[in-house]
């Protein structure tokens, strides 16, 4: 086969639009998460072309219907296994399937980190989001907190406080992690209440988020349980990029990151390339990564006609 796609993000699909349209007969392995990291967030309303917002469900199988409309074969399966130290690659998945592939585009997202809490996953969606900029519209005028003390924290607290009336920052350690110019925008921030030295024992409620308790300087003699009245809990501790099965033929960056060349989709295993949150550890957003998606169908159709 000349092109498979590995995730059914908004990389992916869009990579399989375009791969399609190409005449590269994409097939395209859906994974874990169909329509991927997007449909854990309530609604979507900063992509472009839904003026009324859109439930993520139902723009993800847009934008799927929009690739089946050219060709794109689908396959329901989990990637297992890559080989591309040969050509054509290949792909072996949970099904016991080999695929083998002139080119691959990977567009298997990234993972919020969780705190591992069991009410998290309870309130997922109804006041618990990974993502500032996709659901902080939801929360004008109310109470959130942060958990975390990394720049993203900093960012989404920052970003959050324009629009809600009060920001708890959640520190488990007593200083910052972030850069001094984030600590520097959160410490002036007189809507941001920085908590440090407090972790998360659960979230309280009946149907969705009310509050959080919390312990200060736990297993220390001066231990102390508090609670707050939150209206949203966003948690910030990190990402993980979803890219081990590749960790031995691709260059990855400190934390996983999949290395591109420039701001080319292409990796260092020529026919191979990246899109999405997989390869980018800033912006993680849906449109940035249906671009970068288009990019990769383009390079790989030029690869395909030896152009690269
Ligand atoms: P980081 O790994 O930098 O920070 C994660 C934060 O979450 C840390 O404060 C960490 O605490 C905390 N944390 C991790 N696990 C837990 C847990 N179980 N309970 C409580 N707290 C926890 O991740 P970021 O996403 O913030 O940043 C990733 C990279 O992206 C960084 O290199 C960052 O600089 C970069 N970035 C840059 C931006 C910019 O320049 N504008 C914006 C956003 C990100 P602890 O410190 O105790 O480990």
């Amino acid at each position: 086969m000349k092109c498979l796609i590995i995730g059914s993000g908004p990389a992916g699909y869009t990579a399989a639009i375009y791969a399609s349209r190409a005449n590269l007969q994409p097939v395209l392995i859906e994974g874990p998460q169909l329509g991927g990291q997007l449909t854990i967030t309530t609604e979507v309303e900063n992509f472009p072309g839904y003026p009324d917002g859109v439930e993520p469900f139902q723009m993800m199988d847009d934008i799927r219907r929009q690739a089946e409309r050219f060709g794109t074969q689908f396959v329901s399966a989990i990637v297992e296994k890559v080989d591309f130290s040969c050509s054509p690659k290949k792909v072996w998945t949970d099904d016991g399937t080999l695929y083998e592939a002139d080119t691959v585009i990977i567009a298997t997202g990234a993972s919020a980190k969780w705190l591992g809490i069991p009410s998290e996953k309870e309130y997922r969606g109804r006041g618990v989001s990974a993502c500032a900029t996709c659901d902080g519209f939801f929360y004008r005028g109310k109470t959130v907190a942060v958990v975390g003390g990394g720049d993203t924290a900093c960012e989404e607290a920052t970003y959050l406080a324009n629009l809600c009336q009060k920001v708890y920052m959640i520190v488990r350690k007593p200083y910052f992690r972030a850069s001094e110019i984030m600590q520097k925008r959160v410490f002036d921030n007189p809507k941001i209440e920085v908590l440090f030295e407090h972790n998360t024992l659960r979230l309280t409620g009946d149907t969705k988020v009310e509050g959080a308790d919390l312990i200060y300087k736990k297993g220390l003699p001066d231990e102390e349980q508090r609670h707050i009245a939150i209206d949203g809990f966003f948690l910030a501790i990190g990402h993980q990029p979803n890219t081990k099965l590749f960790a031995d033929y691709l260059d990855l960056d400190a934390e996983g990151y999949i290395k591109v060349k420039g701001d080319t989709p292409c990796t260092n295993v020529p026919g191979v390339f990246a899109a999405g949150d997989c390869a980018d550890p800033h912006y993680r957003q849906a449109i940035v990564a249906a671009g970068s998606g288009c990019k990769a169908a383009i390079e790989a159709d030029k690869y395909l006609k030896g152009m690269r």
